[in-house]
């Protein structure tokens, strides 16, 4: 599942391939892949693409009077094609120059094209960003409080609490904070904060320069180069131990006896 590194790679290449280029239509084979009819959509988002951001999990195509949201879903993949392509892809925008940007592959995203207004509001919806220059480790200590007696694992994953972060990096930056998935997110020390606000950093960043994770494949069609040091392996990347796999808030979560002391009394939740 893409998450922030594999998103934010996706925003740069679409922003060096896309802004500048004139959008002429928005089309769907996919039920529910829009938010509003393919007509209304293609009005809306008609005209030029000033620019490409992201925000959580989503890449944020910004027109002239409305601005397309793209979710890759699990395993979906953008590619650019000739327009001809576009007709057979479950979602695409059509440019005016020949040329399509099409999502393959989606299973549960979207290309939802919203007014400044909705756009505004769902940008506003997910929690602080975590490679913002503002958000510091008091500003994770703060967003963690507010989750409470949630296990760090659920914390961590709530797109409301923090933006962009997904089951694989949140098992990878709790290993490098040699935290444990089933602390209280409230219940961390300010030097533990400190730690896994830097794991965070750290984590996504370099994701971000790998163009993500070994299952993603770019705009391009290369393969990420990030290679999980814990989630879904057998042994630990820091220390070798075999690892322990378990269930937190529903989600697989992989963690190292060693490097991760588990709170008392803590059970598989
Ligand atoms: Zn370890």
């Amino acid at each position: 599942v893409p998450e922030l590194p594999e998103v934010e790679h996706l925003a740069q290449q679409l922003r060096a391939a896309i802004v500048g280029r004139t959008v002429e239509r928005v089309q769907a084979r996919r039920r529910g892949m829009l938010n509003i009819p393919p007509d209304e959509a293609s009005a809306r988002l008609r005209g030029l693409v000033r620019g490409v951001e992201r925000r959580a999990k989503e890449v944020v195509v910004r027109g002239e009077r409305a601005s397309a949201w793209l979710h890759l879903g699990l395993g979906g993949r953008a590619r650019l094609a000739d327009a001809a392509e576009a007709e057979g892809a479950p979602g695409a925008l059509v440019f005016g120059d020949g040329g399509a940007l099409l999502l393959e592959d989606v299973f549960m995203g979207h290309l939802h094209v919203l007014s400044p207004d909705e756009t505004e509001a769902r940008w506003q919806r997910s929690g602080p960003e975590p490679l913002a220059s503002a958000f510091d480790a008091r500003a994770l200590a703060q967003a963690l409080a507010q989750k409470g007696r949630a296990s760090l694992k659920a914390a961590l994953v709530d797109q409301a609490c923090l933006a962009g972060i997904g089951n694989l990096y949140a098992d990878e930056a709790l290993l490098i904070a040699r935290l444990h998935p089933l602390r209280r997110a409230g219940s961390l020390t300010d030097d533990e904060c400190a730690r896994l606000h830097a794991a965070l950093c750290q984590i996504l960043r370099e994701a971000i320069a790998a163009g993500g994770e070994e299952g993603y494949v770019d705009l391009h069609g290369t393969p990420g180069r990030y290679r999980p040091r814990i989630h879904r392996q057998p042994r630990c990347g820091r220390c070798g131990s075999a690892t322990q796999a378990l269930r937190v808030s529903g989600r697989m979560t992989t963690v190292c006896p060693a490097c991760q002391p588990a709170p008392d009394g803590a059970r598989d939740a």
